[in-house]
């Protein structure tokens, strides 16, 4: 009995220290790249000079997935850049998505979109949404979409599965972890903008793709802020 009231109050305190930590240190207080100490931004002053100059040489490159599907990345996943993916794969903090996404607008001239295109995402199985209590990749498209003027929805499902998370695996199995992984959400009859933190091997997008297609989508493109292991 003792066991169960000390146990109920212990699974308590990480929130307490949630909380005075969040009123110590405020969201948007802490540079979300390098940890110091900011007068207000999600980055601090260097890191967000960083972050302009990282991409200059990389700005929005295109290639095909698959015949049908561009791809077009912003920057390659590195500098700060990469730690802003990674931090909100692991947080999803909003803020981070609304940092992200800032970079996206505006477009260049050469990439444009119908205006009843729909942007969605690539959703993560319901167990680690609900650990989480987000999903990062519906919070980063929101704010895209937002940025761009179009509507967001979801037309993905993801099904439950245990395996690894895709980080962890090569890319065999990647595909075959992901060959069931996701089916369409609801009938498709307009352009699609698939929007994504990280392009690593494309095994994703292109997984994705196929269940749009299935619903009936024509037009797909996929973004997203960052390409990792290129060649
Ligand atoms: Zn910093």
């Amino acid at each position: 009995m003792k066991e169960s009231v000390y146990g109920g109050w212990f699974s308590f305190l990480p929130k307490v220290k949630g909380f005075l930590l969040d009123t110590v240190y405020p969201e948007r207080a802490v540079c979300r790249a390098c940890g110091k100490i900011t007068e207000g931004g999600v980055l601090c002053k260097e890191c967000q000079s960083r972050l302009g100059a990282d991409g200059t040489l990389f700005a929005w490159d295109r290639e095909d997935l698959e015949p049908d599907l561009p791809a077009y990345t912003l920057r390659p996943h590195e500098g700060v850049a990469r730690q802003l993916v990674i931090r909100l794969k692991h947080s999803a903090e909003r803020c981070l998505a609304e940092e992200l996404a800032d970079l996206l607008v505006p477009l260049p001239p050469f990439i444009s979109f119908p205006p009843d295109t729909v942007v969605t995402w690539v959703p993560m199985p319901e167990s680690r949404r609900l650990e989480r209590c987000i999903d990062h990749g519906q919070v980063l498209a929101r704010a895209a979409a937002e940025r761009l003027g179009l509507p967001c929805r979801q037309l993905l499902k993801r099904a439950e599965t245990k395996d690894r998370p895709q980080a962890t695996l090569n890319r065999e199995q990647r595909e075959k972890n992901l060959s069931q992984a996701f089916s369409p959400a609801a009938a498709i009859t307009f352009p699609v903008l698939l929007v994504d933190d990280v392009l690593t091997t494309g095994t994703t997008a292109r997984r994705c793709a196929a269940a749009l297609r299935l619903a009936g989508a024509e037009n797909i493109t996929f973004l997203a802020v960052t390409r990792a292991m290129r060649g």
